[in-house]
Formats: structure tokens, sequence, C-alpha cells
């Protein structure tokens, strides 16, 4: 499996920076977990393959550029854009996002060849389907409904946290798989800013060490992920000095295999 986590802003050359604004993963090309920069980091041929988007809550930096996404696509659709989420997260993003007000309604729409949008409801329970890949949402400990994803191709498996403070049934499920390749987990706030992290549910590197003590699986390559831009230095060197084997920060525009 081949997994990207999509770069959402770039240097004066087109390189991509290494700050991390906006949250979008793109799993083999062709499936996305969240969308937060798909509309302006993939290449064009990702662009013609990417149609399932898996968005794990609805918080702007999860979603930023979705309804920009569809729109550049939408007289070229030939099947809708399928959006997977929890009921409660579609409810939301009908209500706030896509509600003919911020945005069209793009789930009552059509061009030539038919419906630009389809929501495909998630269960948190059980596994389903997305692409050529098996999905597992559970519920995570975030300010609004959130789901971190349990993912496999049939060979690899890895585990997004999505954005959670201190959760149980996230670690039950990923400690049930039978292997784990990679785990990518939210590093939001440095522990200066516990209380923050705390009240807006994120992770500190603090928080985060004595949270991974509940993974059972060891050797996978732990990434973390959701570093706020202006404190990522520190962030990173709290990290390290947590010496967790295998835990680094991913790189947005890199791509990682297993
Ligand atoms: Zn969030
Ligand atoms: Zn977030």
């Amino acid at each position: 499996m081949k997994v990207q986590l999509l770069p959402s802003t770039f240097d004066a050359q087109g390189r991509a920076t290494l700050e991390q604004r906006l949250t979008c993963f793109l799993i083999d090309d062709c499936v996305a977990v969240d969308a937060g920069s798909i509309a302006i980091a993939l290449n064009a041929e990702q662009r013609s393959k990417v149609r399932d988007i898996i968005v794990t809550h609805p918080h702007m930096d999860h979603i930023a550029s979705l309804p920009i996404f569809i729109d550049d696509l939408y007289p070229t659709l030939k099947h809708p854009m399928r959006v997977y989420a929890t009921s409660e997260v579609i409810a939301l993003l009908e209500r706030d996002v896509f509600n003919w007000n911020v945005y069209p309604r793009f789930s009552d729409l059509k061009n030539d060849y038919g419906p630009v949008m389809e929501y495909i409801p998630i269960p948190t329970s059980g596994e389903f389907d997305v692409a050529h890949l098996k999905v597992t949402a559970v519920p995570v400990n975030h300010i609004v409904p959130t789901v971190g994803l349990l993912i496999t191709d049939g060979k690899s498996h890895v585990a997004f946290s999505s954005d959670t403070a201190e959760t149980e049934e996230f670690w039950k499920a990923v400690n049930g798989t039978r292997q784990l390749d990679a785990l990518f987990i939210e590093a939001s706030f440095p522990n200066e800013m516990a209380k923050l992290a705390e009240v807006s549910r994120h992770f500190t590197p603090s928080s985060l060490g004595k949270e991974l003590q509940k993974l059972t699986h060891n050797g996978m390559d732990i990434l973390a992920v959701h570093l706020k831009p202006t404190h990522r230095d520190t962030i990173i060197r709290q990290l390290h000095e947590l010496n967790i084997p295998k835990l680094s920060v991913m790189n947005p525009g890199e791509i990682y295999s297993w």
C-alpha cells in the first residue's frame, strides 16, 4: 500500500513545504482519507483517478478544498464522486457546507452523465469496501463526531487516528488486527499547550507517549501528523524525546509504502 500526505502549501519554486495545514492522505493514488488539500495538491493523473473520499470529520482542515475538487471536476465526472462518512458527519456536511449558501448541494445535482456526488454512509462497526480497500471506522475522542480508520489492501494494514485525544475503542480495534504496518497518529500541540490540547481534544507529545502504551503491536512505523505549523519544530523535538522506536514525523509529499 502506498500512502502520501498531500502537501497543503508550496514554496516559490513549487516544492511542497513541510508545514501541514490541511489534512488529506492519498492511498494508492486513488482513495483519499480526508480532503483538506485535495483540490490543490493532486497531479493531473491522480485527479483523474480519485473518486472515493473518506471524510473522518467535518473540521475545515479536513474538508477545506473538497467542494472545490468536485466543482473542478463537475462537467467531466462520468460517475459520482463517492464521499464516505458516518451519517452524523454527512448531516453536518449537508447542513454546514453543501447547503446552497457556502456551496451548492452537489448531492442533488447532475451533469450530462448523471449524479456528481454520492454520500455513502459508513458503519462504526464492521468492515466496508472502498475501491480495492477494506476499511473499518471506529469513533474517537474529538469535539465533533470523528472516526479513526483501519485500512487494508489485503497485504498491508494501516491505521489512521484522525483528530483525537485519549481514546479506547480505536486501540481495541487496532490491537485486534492480525498485523499492523503503519500507524498515522496526530500530535497537534506542544507540551506547553496541554490545556488547549485538552479542550480541543488533541494530543501533545506527552499525552501521545502515554496513549501509545495502549498499543500492543510493535515494530510498525509510527508517523506523527497534524502538527500545528507554528509549533512544528518544538513538537518534533518533544516527539524525539519520547524515544519511541520507529516514531517519526510524516513529510507532506513523500510517498510511503508497506
Ligand atoms: Zn478536528
Ligand atoms: Zn484537524
